[in-house]
């Protein structure tokens, strides 16, 4: 049976992530800080949870000289971009130098590959609409910085010393185990979907709508909405594709489908059968108008499909979570 080390699978992705793995009869280890995690995020009694921090090198030792690990899966990061502004030396500590310690002890005792969670952040103002893997990386904020710099270290490791990774730039995560047992929940929430739905349950103010004056159809902006089990889906691929000796590659994961922040809000109201309580706010700084992905790579290496492209299946996952918080309150 194959055994996977997953670092942040207590989180919003990574959780999706174990859960998939454990359905389809891996073995599974998660290493997390619980900084940002939930414990109870792992839902099943067979993954075990390591209480840990990913650049505590003697851990990692410990953990990679007593068990074989067939893969390792790197969730763990700090995730917003208006934080990295202010606190750069806290991403670049988290994201950069903690997953060195990572890489350096996967090279030391020869485990691998690696799949490592990177962002559409990592190419900064989009130059052109859907972005592929060929569109420049030039990234504008601490956050987008930190993951270009592992990307590029990852290209290093592998020309060094033979360590294979995919990178995978998500898009806008967004949507919920479609069973309902595991959603989104960060502390704070700063994400729109989240955000709209908690405005329509009363449990927030009114969602800002930040900024209506985009060279977009409708003004608002327009991002990529990507089903979380997809985007878990995304990972067993590039696994399967790097235990079958392809090179170590990047992908773009996205449905390529734009939705603006308007539609957004459309949807759940569609999906809720309530107006989303709001009220226009200036521009947040930082949000480019238009980020859609070219996943065209992902779908024809990886052999990727992606299965919840709808918005509203994405906002009708995330509205069943929210309700079931609401009563787990
Ligand atoms: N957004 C918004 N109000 C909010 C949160 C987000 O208008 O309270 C907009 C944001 O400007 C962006 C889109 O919703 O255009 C998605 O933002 P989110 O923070 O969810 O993801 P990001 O695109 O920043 O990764």
């Amino acid at each position: 049976m194959f055994n996977l080390l997953v670092i942040g699978g207590a989180g919003y992705i990574g959780s999706h992530m174990v859960k998939q793995l454990l359905e389809a009869d891996y073995h599974v280890v998660v290493l997390d800080d619980l900084s940002t995690g939930f414990e109870n995020a792992i839902t099943a009694e067979n993954a075990r949870l390591i209480i840990g921090d990913v650049g505590d090198r003697a851990l990692l030792d410990l953990l990679f000289s007593t068990e074989k690990f067939d893969g390792v899966l790197h969730f763990a990061s700090l995730i917003q971009v208006g934080e990295s502004v202010a606190q750069p030396a806290r991403y670049y500590r988290s994201n950069v130098a903690k997953t060195l310690t990572l890489l350096e002890a996967m090279v030391e005792h020869g485990v691998g590959p690696l799949i490592f969670s990177s962002t559409a952040a990592v190419f900064g103002e989009p130059e052109y609409s859907p972005i592929d893997e060929a569109h420049r990386q030039a990234p504008i904020n601490p956050y987008g910085a930190s993951k270009f710099m592992v990307e590029r270290m990852l290209e290093d490791f592998d020309r060094a010393y033979g360590l294979k990774s995919v990178a995978l730039r998500y898009f806008n995560a967004a949507g919920a185990d479609p069973e309902g047992r595991i959603g989104e929940r960060h502390d704070p929430e700063t994400h729109l979907i989240p955000l709209a739905l908690h405005a329509v349950l009363g449990a927030r103010p009114p969602l800002k709508v930040f900024g209506r004056d985009y060279s977009t159809p409708d003004g608002t902006c327009v991002r990529d909405y990507i089903h979380v089990t997809d985007l878990a889906e995304a990972h067993l691929r590039a696994l399967e594709y790097l235990w079958a000796g392809n090179p170590t590659a990047r992908f773009n994961l996205g449905n390529g489908n734009g939705f603006s922040v308007q539609e957004v809000m459309d949807a759940v109201e569609r999906v809720t059968g309530q107006p989303v309580p709001h009220e226009n706010a200036p521009r947040r700084t930082g949000d480019p108008a238009h980020l859609v992905a070219d996943s065209r790579a992902a779908k024809s290496t990886l052999g990727w499909n992606p299965r919840y492209a709808d918005i509203d299946t994405i906002v009708a996952h995330a509205w069943a979570w929210e309700q079931k918080r609401v009563r787990l309150r």
